[in-house]
């Protein structure tokens, strides 16, 4: 079973993620809605320039081709026949007043010309053509008269050579008859020029389609030529031209209008002749007037996770210098110590609660540390104490397991122990060593007399007679076992040594401890002496002398010190 990593809590990441969301997240979705309001609204101020442009032509057209048929119509009104002799001063005067006219004609009922004017634009004027056939006017087989006979259409596109024309036609009837027809020409460019390069320099291409869906004019922006059908485009143009006089800021999007195959926002306006004007404009600068911003909005973006990144750049460097300034002053510090309170102050603001708490936390270890030590001293110290006291107590035992406790003095073991020390010594220092063995004058007799308890007493101040007796520091009283004491003398010759017998005796005597059932009335005591130089013996034999030294004493009376 594979364990879950632990998760690592990491502050860099944490703030990236934060910033990222609280700064990068909103400048993208203020630049997204940005960008696209500000699209949105261009495209409804090109919809509304392209619905004024349309509206615009189509009133001006409307107006221009009005103010053309109309004075057709007046001319047609007022001449008596189409063969009336003030006919071509009439038409002389309609293409000087209306110059857009290139040529104007009369036709009689058959619409046969019978009479041609036609205007000589390089001069500005007339120019006189022949009258009464066609034949005698060379220009005139030029100019098609569409329509013969019939009454002609007021208005019919027609291209001859590379020019496209409009024809715009006035009946002359008489008598309820049709006598004939004023009709002229004016060339598509007059009607379109001011209206072209009012649009094209705002950038919209124009489109004029006839009745027959073909195109009277269209501006070199679009695909078609002149008087090519439009096709179905144009029927689609048509259905969704509004009526003239409604304004409509709306336009369709439409692909195919184009000659470089973009798409384009067409808004279309029936003319009142039944022509439908359409002003395009090509996406393309919807999208040129958004790109810059785009552009903008970009740099914004930009420009904000730079700043960002360099926040974040900035706050990490800050946050390891002041943690690795923490550490430091963590690293030198020792109990008892201080931390150092410049590495200490070069915490940012934020992070001063945790140098404080830090800081809080070393003063307490101190105090701790401080009682701590009290407390350690304190107890070294009872420890001290007691293990004096034990020590006394092991001293004051080992002591008392080799006492005497009726006598005070040395009991059997001590006797023992101190018997083979001083023998040593005596040995290492080569000084004599000499030893007296006491017994008591009978002792039973007194015990059986006084009893054991008064025999007991009798013992102590016996001890404490012989020890009166010993005059030499080094000197030791012991009492091996009963009514018999033994007493080592150091560095004691024989000599000296019978002398210290001759004293315990007299001091022994001079006690004056009473014993009614002994000849002397008093207690005495028989003393053994002997002395000896290391080397010459152990210590047991000395004392097997001692005794024997003993028993001489007893056998010559008692009372007396023998050797
Ligand atoms: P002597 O040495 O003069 O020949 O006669 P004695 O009566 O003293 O004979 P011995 O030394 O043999 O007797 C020792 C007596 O000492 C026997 C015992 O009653 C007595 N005695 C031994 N130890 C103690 C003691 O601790 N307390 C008392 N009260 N009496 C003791
Ligand atoms: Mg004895
Ligand atoms: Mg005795």
């Amino acid at each position: 079973m594979t364990s879950a990593p632990a998760f690592r809590w990491s502050l860099r990441r944490e703030l990236s993620r934060v910033l990222v969301l609280a700064a990068l997240v909103p400048v993208l979705v203020f630049s997204v809605a940005l960008l696209w309001n500000e699209w949105r609204r261009d495209r409804d101020e090109l919809m509304v320039r392209l619905a004024v442009g349309a509206q615009g032509s189509q009133s001006t057209f409307d107006d221009f081709l009005e103010a053309h048929q109309s004075s057709l119509r007046l001319l047609a009104g007022n001449l008596e026949s189409p063969r009336s002799p003030t006919a071509g001063r009439d038409l002389s005067r309609l293409l000087q007043a209306y110059p857009a006219f290139v040529r104007a004609v009369v036709t009689d009922e058959r619409g046969m010309i019978i009479l041609s004017r036609r205007l000589r634009e390089e001069a500005g004027s007339e120019e006189q053509g022949a009258a009464g056939s066609e034949a005698e006017d060379p220009d005139v087989g030029w100019f098609p008269v569409e329509g013969g006979a019939t009454p002609p259409a007021p208005y019919r596109a027609s291209l001859h050579g590379d020019q496209a024309l409009i024809t715009l036609a006035a009946p002359m009837i008489r008598g309820g008859q049709d006598r004939g027809a004023i009709r002229g020409w004016m060339p598509v460019e007059r009607l379109v020029r001011q209206r072209v390069d009012n649009l094209r320099q705002r950038g919209l291409e124009l489109l004029l389609i006839d009745g027959d869906g073909r195109a009277v004019h269209a501006t070199p922006g679009l695909r078609w030529s002149y008087l090519e059908a439009v096709g179905p485009l144009g029927t689609v143009i048509r259905d969704a031209a509004v009526p003239s006089g409604r304004f409509a800021a709306k336009g369709r999007s439409l692909r195919g209008l184009l000659r470089d195959g973009d798409e384009g926002y067409v808004n279309a306006v029936r003319m009142r002749n039944g022509w439908v004007v359409a002003v395009v404009a090509p996406e393309q600068r919807l999208r040129a007037s958004v790109l810059p911003r785009l552009g903008f909005l970009l740099g914004l973006v930009v420009v904000t996770s730079l700043g960002v990144s360099f926040a974040l750049w900035r706050m990490r460097q800050l946050l390891f210098s002041s943690m690795g300034n923490l550490l430091a002053s963590l690293h030198g510090y020792a109990l008892g110590g201080m931390l150092d309170p410049r590495q200490l102050a070069r915490m940012p603001e934020e992070l001063q609660p945790l140098a404080e708490g830090i800081g809080d936390l070393a003063a307490r270890m101190n105090t701790a540390f401080l009682d701590l030590r009290l407390v350690l001293e304190e107890r070294e110290h009872v420890i001290a104490e007691r293990t004096e006291s034990l020590r006394q107590a092991v001293s004051d035992l080992d002591r008392l397991s080799r006492t005497d406790a009726l006598t005070g003095s040395l009991n059997y073991r001590g006797f023992l122990e101190v018997a083979d020390t001083l023998w040593q010594k005596a040995r290492d220092t080569d000084r004599p060593l000499s030893v007296l063995a006491l017994d008591i004058d009978h002792f039973k007799r007194y015990n059986d007399h006084y009893g054991h308890a008064e025999g007991d007493g009798a013992l102590r101040r016996f001890a404490g007679a012989v020890r009166s007796a010993l005059l030499h520091a080094d000197d030791v009283l012991a009492r091996p076992g009963g009514e018999e004491f033994i007493v080592f003398l150091p560095g004691s010759t024989q000599e000296q040594a019978m002398r210290v017998g001759q004293r315990v005796c007299e001091r022994v005597r001079g006690a004056d401890i009473v014993h009614a059932a002994s000849s002397e009335g008093r207690m005495t005591v028989s003393i053994g002496v002997a002395s000896v130089l290391p080397g010459d013996e152990d210590a047991e034999q000395m004392l097997r002398r001692a005794d024997a030294a003993l028993y001489r004493a007893k056998a010559a009376g008692r009372n007396r010190v023998s050797d």
